[in-house]
């Protein structure tokens, strides 16, 4: 299964892609650069546990993102905990820059932030040569906003940063809203209305089992279909093609053209059969899927002295190994070895 968007060397010069043992080409690179968070978002962390796994220095992940990107990779993704915390961050994002694919194009370069710090970091950002920001934000209603992160004064914060980023172009800019019912879920309306004032794409994300705590169950998932229906009973939605195969999101836009609306459906409508990612987590361990059980020590390998060459053969072979899917909801599943904060969107 190759994505249609992805570049094609000339037959005689093609490098060898990333691919897994489903035939899936790996080409998008999730990248925690810490698991240190300034919010205690309740479907995500306790409260009481805080950073738990060391950080690399930003030359460490430098390398080992280029070794990613000897192999294919053409989409890099920072994430967290919360990026945005991370000192260096503005330099290896530089570094990123000035990169190039085995095709010669610049890496897209994106980052996932709870956009707290957003407001005074969004023009350095892109100065530096950040292309997009995806933030975080679970409420239009800042109470409800402010319940779910637990941090005071921060539904103001976090709208401020995306009017910043806007201002910046760090576009497209979405809007993630992970919903659970009985927390957030009068908050599908507002959204969708939000997403045309702020003309942003919203994108609602199914409840997955990551969390810290104990909090998942299948009652507390709002399913795709439902969210369709609810905002169709208020405004008309277009339904429209994915960019890509790998394209996590059902995308809808309006009549008119302005905002729009993505659902995230992880456990009613599973994506995994185009998935293109893999991660690396903060302390350098590459987990193939969000609901690995098993991570690859990279950054061991790497202080032990293996070679480019050795680290280049060794993400391969991990690759190979990818999961085909994820197993939420069946008999059997194991909730990851690590909880989203520790892993990095
Ligand atoms: S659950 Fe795993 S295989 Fe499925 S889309 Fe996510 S990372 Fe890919």
């Amino acid at each position: 299964m190759v994505a249609a968007s992805l570049p094609v060397a000339p037959a005689e010069t093609a490098p060898p892609r990333l691919t897994d043992s489903h035939g899936r080409v790996i080409h998008d690179l999730r990248v925690s650069v810490t698991d240190r968070c300034n919010y205690k978002c309740v479907y995500c962390r306790t409260g009481e546990v805080g950073a738990q796994y060391p950080e690399l220095n930003i030359g460490e992940y430098l390398r080992l993102i280029r070794l990613f990107v000897d192999l294919g990779i053409t989409k890099v993704r920072l994430t967290g905990g919360e990026p945005l915390l991370r000192h260096g961050l503005l330099d290896l994002l530089r570094e990123l820059a000035s990169l190039r694919t085995l095709w010669g194009e610049p890496l897209d370069l994106a980052l996932t932030t709870n956009g707290h710090l957003l407001d005074s970091l969004a023009r350095p950002l892109k100065d530096a040569g950040l292309q997009r920001v995806t933030v975080s934000m679970d409420a239009v209603d800042a109470t409800i906003f402010e319940r779910i992160t637990r941090i005071p004064g921060s539904f103001e914060t976090v709208l401020g940063g995306i009017r910043a980023a806007r201002a910046a172009g760090l576009t497209p800019l979405k809007i993630n809203c992970v919903l659970l019912r009985g927390f957030n879920d009068d908050q599908v309306e507002g959204f969708a209305r939000f997403a045309r004032a702020e003309d942003v794409a919203v994108r609602f994300i199914e409840f997955m089992p990551l969390e810290e705590g104990r909090l998942w169950s299948p009652e507390i998932v709002v399913p795709l279909r439902e969210i369709v229906q609810r905002i169709r009973k208020i405004m008309p939605l277009v339904e429209l093609p994915p960019p890509e195969a790998s394209e996590t999101a059902r995308r809808y836009g309006f009549p008119d053209g302005r905002g729009e609306i993505g659902i995230i459906a992880p456990v009613t409508q599973a994506f995994c059969g185009a998935c293109s990612r893999v991660r690396l987590t903060s302390d350098g361990k590459i987990r193939t899927c969000l609901f690995s059980q098993m991570e690859h020590d990279l950054y061991g390998r790497m202080r032990a002295g293996a070679s480019d060459a050795e680290l280049r053969d060794f993400i391969h072979r991990t690759v190979q190994g990818k999961e085909a899917r994820h197993h939420i909801g069946e008999p059997g599943f194991l909730k990851p070895s690590r909880s989203m904060v520790h892993i990095g969107g």
